[in-house]
């Protein structure tokens, strides 16, 4: 197949809006769709620093290297790669490694942060203290809070992640279907400012999966390709099916989810409005509640650890 726009060799199908586009009009196609996003996303006036949570996977990755790309004449404006170590020892190891190598290749500055020094445990011991709980339940919302610690650390006025399209319609979907309205109005990105929390953006919210993935392996971003041991026992994996689904049956699904949602938003968020945030009386970490959730979980642990030292000393 040839290119709609040049007439050279086709390297992807965009089945939704049914072009045809060759490595470089994709390439540019990516890239203008992403610049656009992330424009309208920041209020960049100089002196800015952008904290970017890096995985290493093609997600984060895509993002960094696009946002240096974009903010490469733009002195003044800086970037931090953060990336945190939930302490899986089968998976992440490899994932700081490609990260690390990013950061040092697009010259940025690359921070570490351990769940080992957040929550005080690695994953890997939580699923052993906690083997009913869906993994992902803990590390979520132990993610946030290292992320947000993390950027406040290097003093950003932002933290980018590299939450995709599929991402981006899946967590619509799940709030919908759990009736979590107030969640649903307060996704990212966020566009107001709040004392102890750094306004989460996502560059990528419009690209597909798939467009990620062949904008890293045509751009040359070397990038961690693996699925983390934990994952499969998330709860999202049902709401991927079904995205993918709602995909191949009727191309554009994913666009109409978000573009709907965006829509919708306003009236949403007049209703819930960013809620006021306390500091949580245990860490001091932003949260609407008295304890945060992290801390909720951390509570849980230390008596799960109790019940399991009595259990063997009896
Ligand atoms: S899949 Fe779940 S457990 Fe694994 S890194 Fe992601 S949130 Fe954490
Ligand atoms: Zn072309
Ligand atoms: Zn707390």
């Amino acid at each position: 197949m040839a290119c709609d726009r040049c007439g050279a060799p086709a390297v992807e199908w965009l089945r939704y809006s049914g072009e045809h586009l060759c490595r470089a009009h994709f390439l540019d196609f990516v890239e203008r769709r992403v610049k656009r996003e992330f424009r309208s996303q920041v209020d960049l006036r100089g002196g800015e620093r952008i904290a970017i949570g890096m995985s290493g996977g093609k997600d984060s990755s895509t993002t960094a290297a696009l946002l240096a790309k974009f903010l490469e004449n733009r002195r003044g404006v800086e970037l931090v790669g953060v990336t945190i170590d939930e302490g899986i020892a089968s998976y992440r190891p490899q994932g700081i490694d490609y990260a690390r190598r990013l950061c040092a290749r697009l010259g940025i500055e690359h921070r570490i942060l351990a769940y080992a020094d957040t929550v005080g445990h690695a994953m890997d011991e939580v699923v052993v203290v906690d083997p009913e709980a869906i993994p992902c339940s803990y590390c979520g919302p132990f993610r946030r809070e290292a992320l947000n610690r993390a950027a406040r650390e290097v003093d950003a006025d932002y933290v980018a992640t590299g939450l995709n399209l599929d991402d981006t319609a899946q967590s619509i979907l799940m709030n919908v279907a759990r009736g979590d309205i107030e969640k649903l109005a307060r996704m990212g990105p966020h566009e107001t400012r709040q004392p102890g929390l750094v306004p989460r953006i996502q560059p990528l919210r419009m690209i597909p999966e798939k467009e990620v993935y062949l904008y890293a392996l045509l751009s040359g971003i070397e990038f961690h390709d693996a699925t983390c041991p934990y994952a499969e026992r998330a709860q999202r994996g049902r709401f991927r099916d079904i995205v993918h689904r709602l995909e191949e049956e009727s191309p554009g699904t994913r666009h109409a989810i978000v573009s709907g949602y965006d829509r919708m938003r306003p009236l949403l968020q007049a209703k819930f409005p960013p809620a006021a945030l306390n500091a949580c009386a245990r860490c001091g970490g932003p949260t609407v509640n008295e304890i945060c959730k992290a801390c909720e979980l951390r509570d849980r642990i230390a008596r799960l650890e109790t019940a399991r030292e009595l259990e063997s000393t009896s």
